[in-house]
């Protein structure tokens, strides 16, 4: 029995339902700034909804304090999100209920591989990691050890038409191979994660960065085989230094202070292709101003390269 997940038809006066999901492996830096501002300005300038979720989904690669310093910033910043936040760190039953469904429909199998016989028998590397050799595909003889659980993938192409790339297509065999949704350390794969919250949060439109637009035919595949709505779509530029590395923790992207709200934002917009905004008595007013004025269509496709984050 598949879990009735789509709550679009609720609220039928709402046509419009984003989001903004960053994950407290860090705190706020420019990049997700840029992509919480367009994401607001986006579903606002539709009169839409924007609800927040925090996808706290691998607790060792997340930092202490994270996702309470991210939402005191973000209301520093002066956004103003829709409904509860949502924790993935919450939602397992959801999670395993997609997983129960999936296997139900018999599209997923135990496999007991290890990193490095995953490596081993790869066919290839794929647009996201080694190809998956199928070892465990057919019937896997279970060992002691917990498995992960993959998903097979059909030798067709899922391709949409991005709001901010263009069109964009995978051949999910040849690009991908089958993936995982389960890990065998017990963490859910975002893959599934986000797919399952974004139908249960009754989402219609994704504004995020362009580095996980490699992940998105993944995600129509599971859509499709869940039944649910699909989303519109759009990416955007990421920031990156001059060695084309995104901002990031990894890159050592400082994080943003709202003693200097004004002047990241009003540089964000710059980035996002707004014309330049007007003195404002207080920052809050600028996103009011981002809202009025923002056309998706402005907003440029290729990477933006600043220096120090900033
Ligand atoms: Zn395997």
């Amino acid at each position: 029995m598949a879990p009735q997940l789509s709550r679009q038809t609720e609220n039928p006066a709402t046509p419009y339902i984003g989001r903004f999901a960053p994950s407290p492996t860090g705190l706020l830096h420019i990049g997700s700034l840029l992509t919480a501002v367009a994401s607001f300005a986006d579903a606002r300038a539709h009169g839409g909804l924007w609800r927040l979720r925090m996808e706290d989904l691998d607790p060792p690669r997340e930092m202490a304090g994270a996702a309470a310093h991210i939402l005191r910033t973000l209301e520093a910043f002066g956004f103003e999100w829709d409904g509860e936040v949502v924790y993935q760190s919450r939602r397992h039953e959801l999670y395993r209920a997609v997983l129960d469904e999936l296997r139900a429909q018999g599209r997923v199998y135990p496999c007991y591989c290890s990193r490095r016989e995953v490596a081993e028998q790869a066919r290839g590397m794929g647009v996201d990691g080694p190809l998956y050799g199928g070892r465990c595909a057919h019937g896997a003889s279970a060992t002691a050890k917990t498995p992960a659980w993959r998903i097979r993938v059909p030798a067709a192409v899922y391709g949409f038409g991005d709001a901010v790339v263009g069109h964009y297509q995978q051949q999910l065999a040849a690009d991908v191979g089958d993936f995982v949704l389960l890990r065998a350390d017990g963490f859910w794969a975002y893959q599934l994660a986000v797919v399952a919250d974004d139908a249960e949060q009754g989402i219609t439109h994704i504004v995020r960065g362009q580095d996980l637009l490699v992940s998105t035919p993944r995600q129509l595949f599971l859509q499709q085989c869940l039944g649910y709505v699909q989303p519109h779509y759009a990416h955007l530029p990421l920031l990156t230094n001059r060695l084309g590395q995104k901002w990031s923790k990894q890159t050592l992207a400082p994080a943003i202070d709202a003693a200097e709200a004004e002047t990241l934002l009003r540089q964000v917009l710059h980035w996002l292709g707004l014309p330049e905004a007007p003195p404002v008595g207080h920052h809050r007013e600028l996103l009011d101003w981002a809202v009025a004025h923002w056309r998706m269509a402005a907003v440029p496709k290729a990477a933006i390269v600043t220096e120090a984050g900033v």
